[in-house]
């Protein structure tokens, strides 16, 4: 048997797989396949379009999607995880089966069909010098590609919202670190530039945790744009607004100054370059891996991914300023009578200590005038230091 799998045979193989799965990305414009019937699943289910459109990125927000672990991949695309909706992931181009013509026909159907009505997720920052040649996503009919950044203005401007999954999408990532050649911008600025108004989600991180993107789409579909509570930055505050710094396990060693000045040892990693003083994101809490670990309880400094100037200009191991440390509410207030007490405690302290100084003073000031006064008396005094005549002679 042939050890090598061709571009057909690798495709009959992954569509086999997906079919397994049995979810929706293997709709095409011919076949198409309800999505399968789960137990206690209501009869009036409304299908709600999703179409995932790649541009400039490393597919590593695809991936962190497909590890997501509750709800699983497979139930979200599956079954009915929102009352009465469904998720019907009809295009995501590196794991569906249908390619080519057969693919950007769906892609247009579902544009026409369910204009407002579906939601557009983008992954990846968008090239836009040279009209986008940059990134080519496909062709069109007379042979001329059809770019990434036309891709994103036409179906934008028809989706009910366009979510921005990951570091490039939402705030330019990567790509559009110096010196850019080729005209990278972030989703929101794509769309601002096109003046397109249709409302953005930014869902940062590198990669987002898979919980990022599924509860902000679940959140989306259940309360639409208002039951989407977001931040002055366009992010879901539930994720996003927590100071990454404020939940860290090392912040008891950052309290008390120790700090780890190699890769290895232990302590608070800000010396390393740790951005997790100005990084707002719940990772220490939730985790990544299904819960397993994170940037930091792995030993690497947090480089702040959701941070909107990642990569930042300087390297990403430069040590930050925590200037506007925040502390966590749970901390109780200052209890008056405590704060009186211990008022009280530093005043008698500071009087005690006045008056052992005075003591102190005092106590010298009547051995020099003793000492004075023998001297007068023709005494010679012997410094305490000084051996004495029969201890010379011994
Ligand atoms: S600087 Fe980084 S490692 Fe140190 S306490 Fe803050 S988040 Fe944790
Ligand atoms: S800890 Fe920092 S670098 Fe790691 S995922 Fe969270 S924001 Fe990104």
């Amino acid at each position: 048997m042939d050890m090598f799998m061709n571009r057909r045979s690798f495709l009959e193989a992954s569509a086999g797989a997906v079919t397994l799965l049995g979810c929706s990305l293997i709709r095409t414009p011919e076949g198409r396949a309800a999505p399968a019937k789960s137990p206690g699943k209501s009869e009036k289910v409304a299908e709600v379009p999703v179409l995932w459109m790649a541009t400039g990125s490393c597919s590593g927000c695809s991936v962190s999607l497909l590890n997501s672990a509750s709800p699983t991949i497979q139930e979200v695309l599956l079954d009915e995880v929102l009352p009465g909706k469904h998720v019907s992931l009809v295009f995501h181009a590196t794991v569906m089966a249908a390619q080519g013509h057969q693919a950007m026909e769906l892609l247009q159907e579902t544009r026409q069909k369910h204009r407002k009505q579906y939601v557009l997720v983008v992954e990846g920052a968008t090239a836009t010098e040279e009209e986008g040649l940059y990134c080519s996503v496909g062709e069109r009919s007379d042979g001329r590609p059809l770019t990434g950044f036309e891709h994103v203005r036409d179906l934008s401007r028809d989706a009910l919202a366009v979510l921005a999954v990951g570091a490039c999408a939402s705030f330019g990532g990567i790509p559009t670190a110096g010196p850019n050649p080729t005209g990278a911008v972030s989703v929101p600025d794509a769309l601002q530039r096109e003046r397109i108004e249709t409302p953005v989600v930014r869902i940062p991180g590198c990669p987002p945790h898979p919980d990022w993107i599924v509860g902000t789409i679940a959140a989306l579909l259940l309360g639409g744009l208002k039951g989407l509570d977001l931040d002055d930055q366009l992010r879901p505050r539930v994720f996003f607004d927590r100071c990454i710094h404020d939940n860290c396990p090392y912040r008891g060693q950052f309290e008390s100054g120790n700090f780890a000045e190699h890769f290895g040892e232990h302590g608070c990693l800000l010396k390393l370059g740790c951005k997790g003083p100005i990084t707002y994101a719940d990772c220490p809490i939730r985790k990544y891996n299904n819960g397993t670990s994170w940037c930091v309880e792995a030993g690497h400094p947090c480089i702040g991914c959701c941070h909107p100037d990642f990569p930042f200009d300087d390297s990403l191991f430069a040590p930050v300023t925590p200037a506007q440390l925040s502390f966590p509410e749970v901390y109780p207030p200052a209890r008056a009578d405590i704060v009186e007490r211990q008022q009280a405690d530093k005043s008698t302290y500071a009087t005690l200590g006045m008056i052992g100084v005075a003591a102190f003073l005092a106590g010298a000031g009547v051995t020099a005038a003793a000492r004075k006064l023998k001297a007068e008396d023709g005494e010679t005094e012997a410094p305490a230091s000084s051996p004495t005549e029969d201890q010379k002679e011994e």
